[in-house]
């Protein structure tokens, strides 16, 4: 396996915001993912599509170092993702500047992970002044605007108990984007609600998108595809199989494996 490696050669303007080459992993003999090239830019929305063990997680997991990759290489803006370039030779990265980069990518699970003990607007600004040393009044203010713009101002003073499930998720996202995150990663963020709560947050993450977030979105919910994302990406057995503009990629499918996967949801 050849070591993780910078690519020095394309122009600073074309640079998107996150630009994945190549990258594999491996879970002992499971080969994993199988040379996935990712492209997004700013600004836009990205949903993957697959199906389950098709490597989706394990992709938003190496973007945001929850798994180290064994070949390929991630790129956000102009830094690698776990290494630093100095001089001709890349070094890995500290715990601290991992950290670091980390602080830079707000992650939505398919469980909340609220805590629980937590106030909602002490969840959210839990990270902020705990990790990121920001004024507690500026934190807090900053909560309660994206408290607003997730619909919940209402319920800053309550427990997670004391919320529904959809209600805790949209919780999640402020909480994930209290760090001011320039790329957000959803993994599944409705699979675990019972369905007539789905929308609410589905309805969330789309203005988020008509605001300019830069997402990548791991979902099953193929109408939000369809109107929120901006480019569609089926993913199986570990690659990209296909790529493209929503109804290019959901209505009209080339691929007989995106045919057969989209085939399930009609
Ligand atoms: P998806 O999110 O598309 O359902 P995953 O990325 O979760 O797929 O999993 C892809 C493959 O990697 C599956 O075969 C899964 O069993 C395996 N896998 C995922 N995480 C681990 C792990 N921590 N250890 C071993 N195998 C794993
Ligand atoms: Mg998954």
């Amino acid at each position: 396996m050849s070591k993780p490696h910078c690519d020095t050669t394309i122009p600073h303007e074309q640079t998107p915001l996150v630009h994945a080459r190549n990258v594999h992993k491996y879970f002992g003999d499971n080969h994993v993912l199988r040379g996935i090239d990712l492209d997004v830019n700013s600004g836009e929305t990205v949903v993957i599509l697959g199906p389950s063990g098709s490597g989706k997680s394990t992709l938003l997991r190496c973007i945001n170092h929850l798994e180290t990759m064994d070949e390929g290489f991630i790129m956000m803006g102009d830094e690698q993702i776990g290494y630093q370039l100095r001089g001709e030779k890349l070094y890995p990265l500290s715990a601290r500047d991992i950290a670091r980069q980390r602080s830079h990518i707000g992650m939505v699970f398919q469980q909340f992970n609220l805590y629980p003990h937590m106030t909602v607007l002490q969840n959210i600004i839990e990270a902020p002044v705990g990790v990121h040393k920001q004024d507690r009044q500026e934190a807090q203010a900053y909560a309660m605007a994206l408290l607003k713009r997730v619909g919940l101002e209402h319920k800053a003073d309550a427990y997670p108990r004391h919320l529904s499930g959809g209600q805790q998720q949209r919780v999640a996202i402020a909480r994930a984007l209290a760090i001011r995150p320039t790329v957000m990663l959803f993994d599944e963020p409705t699979s675990a609600l019972d369905p007539e709560l789905v929308g609410e947050v589905l309805a969330t993450m789309r203005s988020l998108a008509e605001q300019g977030l830069t997402m990548i979105v791991v979902t099953h919910e193929i109408s939000f595809a369809r109107e929120a994302a901006d480019r569609v990406i089926f993913m199986d057995e570990g690659a990209v199989v296909e790529q493209g503009r929503p109804d290019d990629v959901l209505v009209t499918p080339q691929h007989p494996r995106t045919q057969a996967f989209l085939s399930r949801f009609i």
